[in-house]
C-alpha cells in the first residue's frame, strides 16, 4: 500500500473508510496524547512529536483528575524520550505543526474531528489506527460480509477470538463455551468486601507536582475550569507503570473479578475490577499483549493445577477485546451523525447538580455514592455508570448528547469514540435500539439487589408513590408510561409495558415524578 502525503480525503472523504497508509520510514512519528504507549512506533529509536495543546483544556470543561492524568502521560512520555521526543507546548495542534519542517506520520486518530485534521494538513502521512485488537479494515470487511441485518456484539466477538486465537482451543473456545456471563452477575459479596487484595497504585513524582502547579495556574489566571477535585494520581501514566498494575491483576485480583463484576458496594467502588480501561484508552498498553497476557495466566494456572475460574478469565477478555473494540468500531460504522440520535425524544437539561457532581445535594444513597465516587476519583465502573447514573438520565428523558458530553469530560477514561456509541446507544436508547434491543431502564429492585446501597437510604426501593418512594423505581414506570407508544413494537419491552396496565396508581405515579422532574432525589 502506497503512503501518501493527503491533501484530498481518501475513502470518499469519509475518515472512517479512509484507505490508510501502512508504512512511513524515515519520518517523525506524531503520536497524540491517546497514542503514547511504544506500540505506536515502528522502532524503538524513532523520533516522535508530541504536542500538548492546552486549547484542548479550554474547550471543555474536563475533571481535574483527567486533565492531570493525560497532561501527567504526555510528560512522562516526553521525559521517557529524552532528545528522541520533539515536545512541543502550544496553545493549538496548528501552531506546534507550523514549527515542524520534517516529515511527519501518524496512527489514525480517534475522533472524527482529529482525523479530518490530520487529513487534511499536508506533509502528514496517516496510518492506520493502531490500539486496538482488530484492525478496522477487517472489522469493516467483517461487517459487509454479514448476512444479518443487525451487527452483534457476540458474533464481532466470536470471531474475533477465533481470528487472534484468543482462548481458544482449535476451532472451539476453551472450556467449550463462548460467554460465561451468566456467572459474572453475582450480588455484592455479603460481607461487603471481595476476596481481592487492593490494586497496585502509582506514587506521583515530580513531574505531576509540576501538573499540579501548572493546574492550579491555569484556573487562577481564569484560563480553564475543571470539576471534580484534585487528589492523588490513581491511574498509571507510563508503559512501566501499566505493566504493575496488569500484574498486580493478573496475579491478585483476577481471580475474583468475574462473579461480582456487576455489584456495586458503597466502600469498595474498584471490588476486583482491573481499572486498566484508563491506561488503554491513553495507548500506555497494546490491547492485545493485555488479553493474551490474562489467557496465559489462565493457561499457567491450569498448568499448575490451582486454575483461575474461566469466567473471570473471559469476562475480561470480553471487556477488553469484545467490547472495548466493539464500541470503538461502531464509533466509525455508524458515522458522524450517530451521536444526534434522540428516538425516546429526550429533552431534559442536565441538572445543575449533575453537572457539577453535588452528591451533597443528593439524598438518593446509590445516586449520592457514585456521584461523590466521580467527584472523587473521576471513575467508578461500568454498572454504576449503566444502571445509576445512565439509569437516571434515561428515566428523567436528559438529552442523550448533553449526557455524552458529560461523561466525556467526568471520567478519566472518557473519550468521544468510548462515549458516543456507550452513552448514545447503549445507556440512553437514542439510536431507536441499533445497538441495544432494550432500554437499560430498571426500577430500585436492580440496584438493591446489585449493591449495598439501599439499606441506609431514606427511600424505600420497593415503594413507587408518596415521600418516600424511590426514585428509580417510580421513574422507571414513568419512562414506560412516557415511551408506551414508542417502545410499543418492540417485542422486548412486551412484558413491561403490560406490566402498566396492573398498576391502579399509575397516574398519581406519573404525577409525582413529573413534579420531581430533575430536581435533585
Ligand atoms: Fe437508590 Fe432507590 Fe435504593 Fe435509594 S432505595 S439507594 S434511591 S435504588
Amino acid at each position: 500500500m502506497a503512503a501518501r502525503t493527503h491533501t484530498a480525503l481518501p475513502g470518499d472523504g469519509d475518515p472512517a473508510l479512509a484507505d490508510f497508509a501502512g508504512h512511513a520510514p524515515g519520518t517523525r512519528r506524531w503520536c497524540f496524547a491517546d497514542q503514547l504507549g511504544p506500540h505506536f512506533l515502528d522502532a524503538p529509536g524513532q523520533p516522535v512529536l508530541l504536542v500538548e495543546a492546552r486549547s484542548v483544556f479550554r474547550r471543555r470543561r474536563f475533571h481535574r483528575q483527567k486533565a492531570h492524568l493525560l497532561l501527567s502521560a504526555l510528560r512522562h512520555r516526553a521525559a521517557e524520550l529524552g532528545d528522541q521526543a520533539l515536545f512541543l507546548q502550544t496553545d493549538t495542534y496548528a501552531e506546534a505543526l507550523d514549527q515542524v519542517t520534517e516529515p511527519l506520520s501518524v496512527c489514525a486518530p480517534t475522533t472524527w474531528p482529529a482525523r479530518d485534521f490530520v487529513l487534511r494538513r499536508p506533509g502528514v502521512t496517516v496510518l492506520e489506527a493502531r490500539g486496538f485488537v482488530t484492525r478496522q479494515a477487517d472489522f469493516r470487511r467483517w461487517a459487509e460480509a454479514r448476512s444479518r441485518p443487525r451487527l452483534l456484539m457476540d458474533d464481532f466477538y466470536r470471531a474475533a477470538r477465533r481470528v487472534h486465537d484468543v482462548l481458544m482451543d482449535g476451532a472451539e473456545p476453551a472450556g467449550g463455551t463462548w460467554n460465561l456471563d451468566h456467572d459474572n452477575r453475582e450480588p455484592p459479596p455479603a460481607d461487603g468486601r471481595v476476596d481481592a487484595p487492593a490494586p497496585w497504585w502509582p506514587v506521583e513524582d515530580e513531574i505531576d507536582e509540576q501538573v499540579r502547579a501548572d493546574l492550579d495556574r491555569w484556573v487562577a489566571d481564569g484560563d480553564v475550569a475543571f470539576v471534580g477535585d484534585d487528589g492523588p494520581r490513581l491511574f498509571p501514566v507510563t508503559h512501566a507503570e501499566t505493566q504493575e498494575r496488569l500484574a498486580g491483576f493478573l496475579d491478585h485480583r483476577l481471580r475474583a473479578f468475574g462473579p461480582h463484576e456487576d455489584a456495586m458496594l458503597a466502600g469498595d467502588p474498584w471490588l476486583a475490577h482491573s481499572m486498566l480501561s484508563a491506561s488503554l484508552n491513553l495507548g500506555l498498553v497494546d490491547p492485545a499483549e493485555v488479553v493474551h497476557r490474562a489467557e496465559q495466566a489462565w493457561r499457567d494456572s491450569v498448568a499448575a493445577g490451582d486454575p483461575l475460574p474461566l469466567n473471570s478469565v473471559e469476562g475480561f477478555v470480553r471487556q477488553v477485546m469484545g467490547w472495548r473494540d466493539w464500541i470503538w468500531h461502531l464509533y466509525w460504522q455508524l458515522g458522524r451523525d450517530y451521536r444526534h440520535g434522540n428516538a425516546l425524544a429526550a429533552h431534559e437539561e442536565v441538572p445543575g447538580w449533575l453537572a457539577e457532581l453535588e452528591s451533597d445535594a443528593v439524598e438518593a444513597n446509590c445516586l449520592a455514592h457514585v456521584l461523590a465516587d466521580v467527584r472523587e476519583r473521576g471513575w467508578v465502573h461500568h454498572i454504576p455508570r449503566l444502571m445509576v447514573l445512565g439509569n437516571y438520565a434515561l428515566q428523567r428523558g436528559i438529552e442523550p448528547l448533553a449526557m455524552t458530553d458529560w461523561f466525556h469530560r467526568v471520567f478519566v477514561d472518557g473519550y468521544d469514540w468510548v462515549m458516543v456509541a456507550n452513552v448514545v446507544g447503549m445507556s440512553q436508547h437514542a439510536d431507536g435500539g441499533v445497538l441495544a434491543t432494550k432500554p437499560y431502564a430498571a426500577g430500585g429492585a436492580y440496584i438493591d439487589r446489585m449493591s449495598d446501597y439501599c439499606g441506609g437510604c431514606r427511600y424505600d426501593p420497593k415503594k413507587r408513590l408518596g415521600d418516600d418512594a424511590c426514585p428509580f423505581t417510580a421513574g422507571y414506570w414513568a419512562f414506560l408510561e412516557r415511551n408506551r407508544e414508542r417502545l410499543a413494537g418492540n417485542q422486548r419491552m412486551r412484558q413491561p409495558l403490560s406490566g402498566l396496565g396492573r398498576l391502579r396508581d399509575l397516574d398519581a405515579v406519573v404525577d409525582q415524578e413529573v413534579r420531581r422532574g430533575t430536581t435533585a432525589p
